[in-house]
């Protein structure tokens, strides 16, 4: 079990180098978060040891569950899923340093009140959906830039990028237009201006689909599955409406 873990990061640093290399970036610009959801502590922990700091889970259960055991790593960790507006006081108990599915105002509204209360600020990426599908959250990329308008007025919010998932297919020529989109919206979103606003990360490409996300620019990836195995929950779990998060 410990092998497989750093068997496949191994296998996935090989998979980082070589997309860097043809796409002429250097390594450092690319970070690799884990996506840890269904992984136990225990496992994520592993990976940690490799050096691996980045690390994100999509259910605020899960935060909770594993949060004894990580707050003792040195990670920084993110959330990635859909984030009801109920669970925003439970999630900022554990440390969370960005929420990168920052997708509707009433969420950011509530995130701003907990700051406001508590006198802090958190960092987001806004939410892009780049492949058209309703099973997925996130703006449309046409709204991006009157999103990002809208966002840039929580002050206690600071924009420092977007997150999306591109469509789930092996056919590249589908793949790519999507991180494409959150590209061109990064640069509609840069001219503008915004005070608070910084276009500086670019969340895109997983287990499947990585290298095309580092040619497009990436600077995070995301991978679950290629480090930790096969999870038995099937994804719509985690990225439907109607899961119960
Ligand atoms: C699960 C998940 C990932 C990782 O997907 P894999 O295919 O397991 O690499 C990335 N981003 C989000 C938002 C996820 O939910």
């Amino acid at each position: 079990m410990q092998e497989d873990i750093i068997h496949n990061l191994a296998i996935i640093e090989k998979r980082i180098q070589d997309a860097c290399n043809k796409a002429n970036r250097d390594r450092e610009e690319v970070k690799l978060l884990l996506a840890t959801k269904t992984v136990s502590a225990d496992r994520i922990k592993i990976a940690v040891e490799q050096g691996y700091h980045l690390i994100a889970e999509n259910k605020v259960q899960e935060v909770k569950e594993k949060h004894q055991v990580l707050s003792e790593l040195p990670i920084e960790q993110h959330f990635i899923g859909h984030l009801q507006t109920n669970k925003v006081k439970d999630i900022m108990k554990y440390g969370i340093s960005c929420i990168q599915s920052l997708d509707r105002v009433s969420l950011a509204e509530k995130l701003q009140q907990y700051l406001e209360r508590n006198d802090r600020t958190i960092d987001v990426f806004l939410q892009v959906n780049t492949s058209d599908e309703n099973s997925k959250f996130g703006i449309a990329p046409s709204e991006a830039r009157n999103f990002a308008r809208e966002i840039a007025q929580f002050d206690r919010l600071n924009i420092k990028g977007l997150m999306t998932i591109g469509l789930f297919s092996a056919d590249e020529s589908l793949v790519r237009p999507c991180f494409k989109r959150l590209r061109t919206a990064q640069s509609q979103i840069e001219e503008l201006g915004l005070p608070n606003v910084v276009m500086q990360e670019l969340s895109m490409g997983m287990s499947q689909d990585l290298e095309i996300a580092i040619d497009e620019g990436a600077t995070i990836i995301r991978v679950g599955t290629a480090i930790f195995g096969q999870r038995i929950y099937p994804d719509s779990y985690y990225w439907n409406e109607n899961s119960n998060n």
